[in-house]
């Protein structure tokens, strides 16, 4: 009798242990197209997002592991807790809201207008997209953004690197894209150039479930800490993301 509950409660304890281990692990979404915020380098995601997620991993003593998957199937694999959080450069829009939370903004971008300079396709601001085809990543803010513009032809593709070739292959006028990944993007290919536009500010945060809360509240005093602490800036240096 006595083994059979020594036993019980072993396994129980073992059940437990296993439990609170995989509780401490952060299964961390993001889509690596994203440049300076997480793309891949010799096989391995890195950036901006991917450093700051790390550092508040280890405040809030968390393992995190890293999924890349397509952008646009990152909150769906968040609300069938696949993933816990996702951090993406992903905009904190209103109809995203609806759906999750998001942290306080770590970062404020806006949609710039990618062009190919060998094509005389004329279009300096947003009122010229009209007539014109226009390359979108699915699901991207910018996507929602071109979609709205009467009368422009939007050509929507899976992931960043799809678009930026299209442009340079001419099979679009322009590219809609955020700011810093259009700035490296052009910077990478000298017959891309970006074109400023008045498209309103961005913020970029990360995104969690409705119900974790406590994670949030976690997530959130982590980024003061490293904004406290002069890591989150050192990040910003490193990855050329200081504006002033
Ligand atoms: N900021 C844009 C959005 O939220 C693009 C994000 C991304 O491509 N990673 O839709």
């Amino acid at each position: 009798m006595k083994k059979i509950v020594w036993k019980l409660l072993l396994t129980a304890g073992l059940l437990f242990g296993a439990l609170t281990f995989s509780a401490q692990k952060l299964y961390v979404g993001t889509n690596a197209e994203f440049e300076p915020f997480e793309y891949l380098k010799d096989g391995e995601i890195t950036g901006f997002d991917m450093e700051l997620i790390a550092e508040i991993g280890k405040i809030i003593g968390k393992e995190i592991e890293i999924k890349n998957i397509a952008f646009d199937g990152l909150l769906p694999a968040l609300q069938t807790k696949k993933l816990d959080i996702v951090i993406a450069g992903m905009t904190a829009t209103d109809e995203r809201k609806k759906s999750v939370n998001f942290s306080d903004t770590y970062y404020l971008a806006k949609q710039l207008i990618v062009l190919n300079k060998e094509a005389n396709t004329g279009i300096k601001t947003f009122d010229d997209l009209p007539g014109k085809t226009v390359g979108v990543v699915l699901g991207y803010t910018g996507d929602i953004a071109v979609s709205e513009i009467k009368g422009v032809n939007v050509i929507r593709y899976n992931g960043t690197g799809e678009a930026i070739m299209a442009l340079k292959a001419k099979k679009v006028d322009a590219v809609v894209l955020d700011s810093e990944p259009a700035v490296k993007y052009a910077g990478q290919n000298p017959e891309l150039i970006t074109l400023e536009t008045d498209a309103a500010k961005e913020e970029y945060a990360i995104a969690f479930r409705k119900e974790d809360t406590e994670l949030l509240k976690a997530v959130n005093g982590a980024l003061k800490t490293l904004q406290d602490n002069g890591t989150y800036r050192k990040l910003l240096e490193k990855y050329g993301l200081v504006k002033e």
